[in-house]
């Protein structure tokens, strides 16, 4: 994927609907999502739908992500529904990408058909792991024969773009069973490979038990987990397009993109968070709260800000650093090259600055990098806001 194909993400159209359902919540999770509360599940659709066809008619959407939470966790008659309701409001773009996040448990071939055949086109599977005692560790629900079994199931089903998700890093596991879990992602054959760290969220289940002196995640190890993804993965034929992302050439997540380019999304549902007309804004978080303000028919929204100025600048350079692609020259990138930190992370080879961009040439060092750009000051004459702070894409579980 080229710069300019990357940017081109800016003017596209998408949308994300938050589906808050799983069927237990795992340790390590800091999402807004509830299990056991399977009884407000029509209720949630309901609302849902009333929250979009209250929405303005806007533009017909290039990509439509269904995250959470657990979509697949829910009827798939009623994640049609909620795509009927998003395509009569705003339309669906030819060949647009309807994505939806599934956990391997619940992906039998004839869900995977029914899915297919409502409209749906990408999977992201939340594999995590293939080694048995880390899903155990990871509080998962499925084997490695399931990941493998829903894999095959979408496949024939006709879904011609699947995503496997993994976490590294979990106390316990070693590079080797690390190793092991890239090798059998590739060896399915998907299209997208997705590898985040394992993070430690404070008032998570993991967060309270490393509080009482559990093993955390070494972050070396960690580190060198990074490093063999990127030569796993590289090996196999994908391509990095972003920090924690892997595309075989055409299947990169072209939602996540258009969030990356700080393209305009819409956001359904508890806790999702959108960007329209220069605008960031978020619904409330709990579920009882979305659903009392859709059903009293009432906007779900809890806040929002617009980033102007300065603030504006490191959003671009947080947000679009992130992608391998990097970004264009601005006054922040000036600001940046200019600072001691950016001159140390350029003769370091970490950050490359040429042909009018800036990118991050080693990617595992990017937080290091992000760091550096919110610690830089204003040039004379920029408003600063703080605005930045508030920016919280929705992400894949
Ligand atoms: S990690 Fe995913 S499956 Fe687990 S509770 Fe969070 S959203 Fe649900």
């Amino acid at each position: 994927m080229t710069p300019a194909e990357a940017d081109a993400f800016a003017s596209a159209s998408a949308a994300y609907v938050h589906i808050p359902f799983c069927s237990s919540v795992c340790p390590y999770c800091d999402f807004a999502v509830v299990a056991g509360r399977d009884d407000l599940i029509d209720r949630y659709v309901d609302g849902l739908i009333s929250e979009i066809q209250r929405s303005e008619t806007w533009r017909p959407l290039d990509a439509v992500y269904f995250g959470g939470g657990t979509p697949s966790h829910v009827p798939p008659r009623a994640l049609g529904k909620i795509l009927a309701a998003l395509s009569n409001v705003h339309g669906i773009a030819d060949g647009a990408e309807i994505s939806m996040e599934a956990n391997p448990e619940d992906f039998a071939f004839d869900r995977a058909r029914l899915l297919r055949r409502l409209g749906f086109n990408r999977v992201s599977f939340g594999a995590q792991s293939f080694d048995s005692e880390v899903l155990v560790s990871l509080g998962r629900r499925h084997d490695s024969d399931q990941i493998e079994r829903s894999f095959w199931a979408a496949r024939i089903a006709g879904f011609d773009n699947l995503s496997a998700d993994l976490i590294f890093g979990t106390p316990g596991e070693s590079a080797a069973s690390w190793s092991d879990s890239l090798e059998s992602a590739t060896e399915l054959g998907p299209d997208h490979v997705s590898c985040y760290s394992l993070t430690v969220e404070r008032g998570t289940p993991l967060g309270r038990a490393v509080s009482a002196g559990a093993d955390a995640p070494d972050p070396d190890l960690q580190a060198d987990m990074y490093e063999s993804a990127q030569r796993v993965l590289g090996d196999a034929g994908f391509t990095q397009y972003e920090v924690s992302n892997w595309a075989k050439p055409g299947s990169e997540c072209r939602y996540n993109l258009t969030v990356w380019a700080q393209g305009e999304y819409l956001a359904y549902g508890n806790g999702a968070h959108g960007h329209r007309a220069g605008v960031r804004y978020r619904n409330v978080r709990r579920i009882d709260a979305y659903l009392a303000a859709v059903e009293g028919g009432e906007s779900p929204l809890s806040g929002s800000e617009e980033a102007e100025g300065w603030d504006a600048e490191v959003e671009r350079m947080f947000v679009g650093l992130r992608r391998v692609a990097g970004i264009e020259n601005g006054p922040g990138v000036e600001a940046l090259l200019g600072s001691e930190d950016g001159r140390r992370l350029s003769e370091a080879g970490v950050i490359v600055h040429g042909n009018g961009r800036l990118r991050v040439a080693r990617p595992l060092l990017t937080d290091e990098v992000n760091r550096s750009v919110l610690d830089l000051d204003a040039p004379e004459g920029w408003a600063e806001d703080g605005a930045v702070d508030n920016v919280r894409p929705n992400r894949d579980s």
